[in-house]
């Protein structure tokens, strides 16, 4: 590990202005702390976060649900206002990492974290996103949990969270504070970037901009449901998780909320497929309409040619779970 400046923040504006060029903000250090170990992430400084006021999860008067940036993973999931309101959301957080990593890691750092491509941390091969320019070993290469879907001919990575994929299907909103001191509002359909000729460059957050805190509105009408498809039972990343909302009402899907891990390199959605069974009754025709929308531009890389037949199966299968095996 390379040495490094540190500074522990008292509070949320100190925390911006000590963080210069270079400079990242550790809380729980789940993700970081590894790329440190491999010289992946050298940060000239670490800013200390983990002491900021930012643990609490908050009603607010609109009905939202506002989560301080280092509410820990276990917490949230097990919040009884998440788990009455939001499941989706506390079931996706437990289908993530592993008991003690869920206790450390934050909803900051897990919107956050990095892919876990197996040549990005490998320093020794090439990796764009790594090291841009280099090549993309993914690419012809071992690509089995790689994405299908928003990949670019530079990186062909996928976002590994659950609790992300959840989130963009309730409409999350993150805030942030920023270097300047200006606060800002970041629907989570913008934060993340597809990876294009950049994809060193994973979201819009500017340098030094801190998370402050995520916005859940109040939850859309509808059963919720999130199956994450994996090669164990436990601390294993999706090949293909779907996360889920659907309403019907009076023998018809009135809304539908999707969103899809371990495809693609942000967590995904699409709204043709939402568009190909609102207004329809729930069946096999809908359920196969919106799988058909969703992979309708995937591409298989070889080894990860598995993951379409996959996910069109795992969709429909969720979307029978929620519409009470209507179809
Ligand atoms: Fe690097 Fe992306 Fe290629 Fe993986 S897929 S080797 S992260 S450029």
């Amino acid at each position: 590990m390379r040495s490094f400046d540190y500074a522990r923040a008292d509070s949320p504006e100190a925390a911006v202005h000590d963080a210069g060029d270079g400079a990242k903000f550790i809380a729980g250090g789940t993700n970081l702390l590894d790329l440190m170990k491999l010289q992946i992430e050298t940060p000239a400084k670490l800013v200390d976060i983990s002491r900021l006021d930012l643990g609490a999860i908050e009603e607010m008067e609109d009905g939202s649900l506002r989560i301080g940036a280092l509410v820990p993973n276990s917490d949230l999931a097990a919040d009884a206002r998440v788990i009455a309101r939001y499941p989706v959301l506390s079931r996706a957080l437990l289908a993530g990492a592993s008991g003690q990593l869920r206790n450390k890691a934050t909803t900051a750092g897990n919107l956050l974290q990095r892919t876990r491509c197996y040549y990005f941390y490998d320093p020794a091969v090439p990796c764009n996103k790594r090291a841009p320019g280099s090549g993309c070993s993914a690419i012809g290469g071992f690509n089995r949990i790689h994405a299908v879907l928003g990949v670019s001919e530079q990186c062909i990575a996928t976002h590994p969270g659950d609790m992300p994929v959840a989130m963009r299907a309730l409409d999350a909103t993150i805030i942030t504070l920023k270097r300047d001191g200006d606060a800002r509002r970041i629907g989570i359909d913008e934060l993340y970037r597809l990876p294009g000729d950049t994809p060193e460059i994973e979201t819009i957050l500017e340098p030094g901009e801190l998370i402050t805190h995520v916005e859940l509105p109040p939850a859309p009408k509808g059963v919720q449901a999130y199956r994450k498809v994996r090669d164990r039972a436990s601390y294993a990343f999706a090949l293909v998780s779907v996360a889920a909302i659907v309403a019907v009402e009076g023998g018809t899907i009135s809304s539908a909320h999707l969103a899809f891990g371990g495809l693609a390199p942000l967590p995904w959605r699409d709204p043709a497929v939402e568009a190909a069974l609102v207004g329809r009754p729930p069946s096999t025709a809908a359920f196969e309409a919106a799988a058909a929308a969703l992979l309708a531009e995937a591409k298989g890389q070889g080894a990860n040619d598995f993951k379409i037949p996959l996910a069109r199966r795992t969709l429909i299968a969720v979307l029978r779970d929620v519409t009470g095996d209507a179809a």
